[in-house]
This record gives C-alpha cells, sequence and structure tokens, in this order.
C-alpha cells in the first residue's frame, strides 16, 4: 500500500492546494493591514492614537474568533464548510470597505462610511475565526501521524503565507497608497476582495480531488456532528453584533477586548487544570506552554509595530525616495516577507547543520534568540533617530535593518513554537493548547495598538505620553521602550530556557 520510496519526497498536490488557498488569503489579510492605519488618518481623518488602537483591536479580536471558530469546525461543519464560509465572509468584508472609502472622510459628516468600516472590520473577524484554525490544521491532516515530511510541509506553507503578504502589500501599497490620493485606498481593499474570492474559487475548485490522506480518505469532510449545520448559520448574525459590539465599545468607549482575554485564559486554565486524569508530566508540559506563551506576548507587541507606528515614522520621518522615485510608507512593511521567504530554508539549513554537530539549541532558548534579534532591530532604529533635528529625514537603511533582525527573530521563534506547543500537548487538549497560542498573539496585537498609541506625534497638542512613570518625548524613547521590553524578556527567558 506504500507509495515507493522515491516518491515520498515529494508532496501530496493537496498541499499546493493549501498553499493556494492560504496564499491568496494572506494576500487580502496583509495587503488590507499594510494600508489600513494610514486610510484611517488620511482618509477617515482618525488622530494616529485613535487609528492605532483601532488597529490592535482589529487584529486583537482576529486572533481571538479562530477559538470559536475552530470548536464549530470541530464539532459540526467540518474544514471544508468552515473554509469556504469564512473565506466568503471576509470577501464581503472587504467590499465592504471598499464601499466605506469610496465616501470617506471625517466621523462628523460621514457617519455611514465610518459604520461600514466597523461592519466591513467585523464580518472580516468572524469570518477569519472560521477560516485560519482550518486551513492550517488541513495540512497536517494530509499526512500520517508519524509522516517526516510533516515539518518540511509546514516550512512550505510558511511561505505560502508570506507570498501572499508579499503580492498583497505590494498591490495595495502601489494602487492604494499614493501620496495626496485618499481616494486611491478603495482600489486597495477592491483588490483584496477580489484576492480572497480567488481563494475561495482555487479551494472550491480542488478540494474534492486532492485533499484526502495517503491512504484516499477525504479530509475535512465530516464533522463530528453534523445536526447543527443551520443552526450554526442562525447564529452567525449574533457572532456578528457581540464582535461589532465589543469593538465599537473598546474603541469608542473603554477597554473591553483586554479583560475579555483575560477571562478566556482563565477560562482555559480552569478547564485544563480541573481535568484529574492529567500526568504529572502532562502539566509539566502545559506549564511549559503557558510560560513560553506568555513570553511571545513581549514579541508580536513589538513586532506588530509595522503596520502602526513604524508605518507612521516610514510616512513622515524618513527619507523613501531612491533614484528619483519616492516610494510609499506601507510598503516597506513588505521587507518582513522577503526576508521571511528567502531566510527560512537557510534558516533552516542552519538548525539542521548545528543537530549534526549535536548543538542545536532547544526551542526555548530559540525562543529567546529570537526576542534578543527584535530588541536588536530597535536598538539599530534608536542610533538613527538619536539627536534627530525637527524636520530632518532618517535614512531608511535603519528601517531595513530592523525588518532584517525582526524577520531573522519571527523565524526563531514563530515556527519553533507552534511545534513546541504541538509536541507538549496532549492530544486531549491539543486544540485548546494551540488557542492559548493563538489568544497570546490577541493580547500581543492588542498591547501593539496601545503601544503605538503613545507614538510621539509632532504636531499633537495632547501631553507627552508616559509609560511606569518613563516619559516618551521623542522618537528615540519611544524606540527605546521596545528594546529594553524585549531584552529583558529575552534575558529571563535566556536564564530559564534550561530549566524549562
Ligand atoms: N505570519 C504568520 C501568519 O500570518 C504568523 C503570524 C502570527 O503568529 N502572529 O500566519
Amino acid at each position: 500500500e506504500q507509495a515507493p520510496a522515491a516518491a515520498q519526497t515529494s508532496h501530496p498536490k493537496g498541499l499546493y492546494l493549501l498553499f493556494a488557498t492560504e496564499m491568496w488569503e494572506r494576500f487580502s489579510y496583509y495587503g488590507m493591514r499594510a494600508v489600513l492605519v494610514l486610510f484611517l488618518t488620511k482618509a477617515m481623518m482618525m488622530d494616529k492614537s485613535f487609528a492605532s488602537k483601532f488597529y490592535g483591536g482589529y487584529t486583537s479580536l482576529v486572533y481571538l474568533t479562530p477559538l470559536i471558530g475552530g470548536y464549530i469546525s470541530d464539532r459540526y461543519w467540518g474544514n471544508r464548510r468552515s473554509i469556504i464560509t469564512g473565506g466568503l465572509l471576509m470577501a464581503l468584508g472587504q467590499f465592504t470597505l471598499f464601499f466605506s472609502a469610496s465616501n470617506y472622510g471625517p466621523a462628523e459628516t460621514h457617519a455611514l462610511s465610518h459604520w461600514l468600516l466597523y461592519l466591513g472590520l467585523g464580518v472580516m473577524i468572524v469570518g477569519n475565526g472560521f477560516f485560519k484554525p482550518n486551513i492550517s490544521s488541513m495540512v497536517g491532516s494530509l499526512y500520517s501521524a508519524t509522516d517526516k515530511r510533516k515539518d518540511a510541509a509546514y516550512t512550505i506553507f510558511y511561505m505560502g503565507i508570506n507570498l501572499g503578504s508579499f503580492l498583497g502589500n505590494t498591490i495595495t501599497s502601489l494602487i492604494g497608497d499614493r501620496e495626496g490620493h485618499p481616494e486611491a485606498f478603495r482600489w486597495a481593499f477592491l483588490a483584496c476582495g477580489i484576492a480572497m474570492l480567488l481563494s475561495v474559487v482555487v479551494f472550491r475548485w480542488g478540494k474534492d480531488k486532492h485533499l484526502h490522506t495517503p491512504t484516499g480518505e477525504q479530509v475535512g469532510l465530516t464533522p463530528v456532528q453534523s445536526g447543527g449545520i443551520m443552526g450554526v448559520y442562525a447564529l452567525l448574525p449574533v457572532l456578528l453584533a457581540l464582535i461589532l459590539g465589543i469593538l465599537w465599545l473598546d474603541s469608542a468607549k473603554f477597554p473591553t477586548i483586554a479583560p475579555l482575554l483575560g477571562v478566556a485564559v482563565l477560562g482555559i486554565i480552569y478547564m485544563i487544570f480541573s481535568d484529574k486524569s492529567l500526568s504529572g508530566a502532562d502539566v509539566k508540559g502545559i506549564m511549559v506552554i503557558f510560560i513560553v506563551s506568555f513570553f511571545v506576548v513581549f514579541f508580536w507587541a513589538a513586532f506588530e509595530q509595522a503596520p502602526a507606528s513604524l508605518t507612521f515614522f516610514a510616512d513622515e520621518q524618513m527619507n523613501r525616495t531612491i533614484f528619483g522615485y519616492t516610494l510609499p510608507a506601507s510598503i516597506f512593511q513588505n521587507l518582513n516577507a522577503i526576508f521571511v521567504v528567502v531566510g527560512a530554508p537557510l534558516m533552516a539549513a542552519v538548525w539542521t547543520a548545528l543537530g549534526r554537530r549535536g548543538a542545536e539549541p532547544p526551542s526555548p532558548l530559540k525562543m529567546a534568540i529570537g526576542l534578543a534579534l527584535l530588541a536588536a532591530g530597535y536598538l539599530v532604529m534608536c542610533f538613527g533617530v538619536h539627536d534627530l533635528q525637527p524636520g530632518v529625514k532618517v535614512s531608511m537603511f535603519f528601517l531595513v535593518a530592523l525588518y532584517f533582525l525582526h524577520s531573522a527573530g519571527e523565524l526563531c521563534l514563530s515556527p519553533i513554537g507552534l511545534s513546541l506547543v504541538n509536541k507538549l500537548a496532549p492530544v486531549k487538549f491539543a486544540s485548546l493548547l494551540m488557542a492559548v497560542w493563538f489568544l497570546a498573539n490577541a493580547a500581543a496585537n492588542y498591547l501593539a495598538g496601545y503601544m503605538s498609541s503613545l507614538y510621539p506625534d509632532p504636531k499633537s497638542t495632547s501631553p507627552m505620553p508616559q509609560i511606569l512613570g518613563f516619559q516618551i518625548t521623542n522618537l528615540y524613547d519611544f524606540f527605546m521602550v521596545f528594546v529594553v521590553s524585549a531584552a529583558v524578556a529575552a534575558a529571563i527567558l535566556f536564564f530559564i530556557s534550561g530549566k524549562l
């Protein structure tokens, strides 16, 4: 029954189907996100601080809904239905943003556009909850449990993610982020909507032919309980209303998402640790997942400044002209995707080479290195903005160096952390502990929005922001906060990594 050994080194066609589906979806997610804060500040006339928090609220909820989507998919819908429904919802969300951006302006005079903006993002948050956890878990199910090609499959898949991010970011920056043309943002959203539809079309076309296990069983088709299919459709509007309420309360009234995340974490801790059947070794493994997830929060909170404060910086404080052509501010985020696509195979080769000499660092140590690289990226930036005179712009070298170091850090931390969670989680709690990893992302993205709201805006009249009694008066102080927080987190993780 086994295929000949030679054929085992290539990958099933299903992997390339999931690759293409995820690539077009990430085009849409990262493409939209790349120009979002500029759209909010330049077309919708929000101030930078509000736009930052709004961005953080949106991306935070994007990582919270997979908890619900994963649950519904496991019990009622199965992977395939979840991916198609989630994908269509996200396309609808992008088209809603297109209409919002077609008649842009401040909230006082353009209330309908602002409501459409909330609605579009809310629909995308719900859609993502169904799409993302399902596409990621399907990759693994194309292989048998012990198949050695699984790690390589996830590396190929991670490259699909970043190829999509690269294409999306490039297109939306070029057609949407045009100096003095706020009317152009809508074309970015339209492109993202079309990309999202392409993702669904590709998936629908190939799913029956290519998504099966090595023994030919269809993957992601049969939900555990099929009775609730229609019931879940009826629940969708309730879920959407809930998400919209949270998003609106959080951005317009008071912090709502942060306490919600706290409750979710406590709930999960209770669910897991009240289970008496866990062995001592299980409990230790689960503790490691929680500890590592905590450190990861500091990583993404600083890393995800890319579409927020780092884009404000590129827009206003950086010289973007090269060979007489001025690059759009949002296009610099692309460097991350490029460095990851080029760097992923190199990094894998480095770990393999070290492994052959028995010198491959254990996972928590790799993650500490990732945090240290992140701190180093911001340190380079601090040199760039040190003693910056008003009206002088910084060379783009510093931002390029920052993205290089951050991407190297991402490769030390993100795929490593994912597989660590997979290895340590008892089967019974595998999905729930993956949700803990997602929740760390949700908390981090929320924090990222909050941190970006402290960006020192020379034009702002409000008092200088403070953090733990430390006053942020200029860009140097601002970037230094990330150097210190990431370096401290790296040092602590470094010292406890042996124990972990
Ligand atoms: N870039 C990866 C993705 O989009 C991981 C992002 C993350 O975990 N924050 O899937």
